[in-house]
């Protein structure tokens, strides 16, 4: 990869940099134009403009006065992240690959249902939680995204359905923060976008369809219910503490009983007593498909009001896991459903266009040389394979 090397020339004032007016939140450019002297009001205007009509461009906004185009765009612009490229599964769903600030890039996918449209949003470029089943954490982490880049992600699908057509049907119903990335490591920003998202001035997606996934960072999940009251999904992959340490090494630090109560508290601050944590369970062969298994999350999580969502495990190169047995799978189903438990198994959608769970990779320039070692790894074992193959 090329290295930008910036060049100034002596005579030349260093460009003071521009705000990016697309992540900011009501509260956040209501400031902004106080700063600036102008009325709070103004950013109302602003908001619709680039989230409910695609505006990018100050001057085109016609209801807010020349001179003040003219000043704000001095000091402001709205910039989004670059589209490389689209691709469509033969299923429905859509992905795309997003550079962020001409470097690393982030997938982003779109799953068609029958009743409703879901975009899943990345929070980071990588991860640095590295559960050892998730093609993300194999990409290791470069950084987080700015909230600009959050919502950039749900302003390119709606500019790429049409919707800002006040004619055209909402495509994008619901948002999920699945991509990748750990959502609550990018706790501000994430506030911020998903702000965006629920803001009648802006997307107004109801609490109900925006939905926040975290492997289980337990002062997040409070900070979180503090701020917010968008849905919660927790990744917890196994019902022990032995098993998860292994699979989501963050329980080391958080261990599974003081994340499952955080999930509690987090629904105990909703005024609405109707809503329920989505548990995410991806099944992986004979490592967290047992009947034990399934007995053991009954009883772990029987004073949380939830839903268990079963992933079948989405295979990628040298993740080391097969995916779960349909037998296993349907045991795993019935043993949580007769024991009273809402259980749906999430069916992998867009995977001949690698846009599953798990399977968002995108192009990571890593930080943590935690790439290199993977690769480096895979290597040895396919050079392994070889000479195994060779001998036989
Ligand atoms: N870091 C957050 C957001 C990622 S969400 C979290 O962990 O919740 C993506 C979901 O897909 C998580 O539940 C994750 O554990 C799951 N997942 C990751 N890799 C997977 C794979 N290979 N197959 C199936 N599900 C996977």
């Amino acid at each position: 990869m090329s290295q930008a090397v910036e060049v100034t020339a002596i005579d030349e004032q260093p460009r003071k940099e521009k705000t990016n007016l697309l992540g900011l939140s009501a509260s956040r450019i209501g400031d902004f134009l106080e700063s600036l002297g102008e009325k709070r009001f103004r950013g109302t205007q602003i908001l619709k403009w680039i989230h409910q009509q695609g505006v990018t461009d100050i001057n085109e906004m016609t209801n807010i006065s020349k001179g003040l185009r003219a000043s704000l765009s001095e000091v402001a612009e709205v910039i989004l992240p670059e589209v490389v490229s689209v691709q469509d599964s033969v299923d429905g769903t859509r992905k795309w690959l997003i550079r962020m600030d001409g470097g690393s890039c982030i997938e982003m996918v779109y799953i068609p249902e029958r009743d409703r449209g879901t975009l899943c949003v990345s929070s980071q470029i990588g991860c640095a939680l590295d559960c050892s089943f998730c093609a993300t954490g194999k990409q290791g982490f470069n950084r987080d995204l700015t909230a600009g880049e959050i919502i950039g992600q749900l302003w390119i699908a709606a500019e790429s359905f049409d919707q800002f057509d006040p004619k055209t049907k909402r495509r994008v119903t619901n948002v999920v923060m699945m991509g990748m990335g750990e959502p609550l490591m990018n706790f501000d920003n994430v506030v911020d976008a998903m702000n965006l998202m629920l803001d009648d001035n802006a997307y107004g997606l109801s609490k109900r369809r925006v939905t926040l996934s975290t492997a289980g960072m337990v002062p997040e999940v409070d900070k979180l219910g503090d701020v917010s009251d968008v849905s919660l999904a927790i990744s917890l992959h196994a019902p022990n503490d032995e098993l998860r340490n292994e699979l989501v090494p963050i329980n080391r630090k958080y261990p599974l009983q003081t994340f499952v109560d955080s999930a509690k508290r987090y629904l105990d601050k909703m005024p609405d007593n109707r809503r329920k944590i989505t548990v995410e369970y991806t099944l992986m062969d004979r490592v967290n498909d047992r009947d034990e298994h399934a007995k053991e999350l009954s009883v772990l999580l029987r004073d949380l009001p939830c839903k268990i969502n079963l992933i079948p495990f989405n295979p990628f190169p040298g993740s080391g896991y097969k995916t779960v047995t349909k037998v296993a799978l349907g045991r795993f189903r019935d043993i949580l459903h007769n024991d009273g438990y809402t259980v749906t198994v999430r069916t992998t959608r867009g995977d001949d266009i690698a846009a599953a769970c798990g399977q968002l990779a995108g192009e990571v320039n890593d930080r943590t040389k935690r790439q290199e070692r993977y690769k480096k790894r895979l290597d040895e074992e396919q050079v392994q394979e070889q000479v195994v193959k060779i001998i036989e």
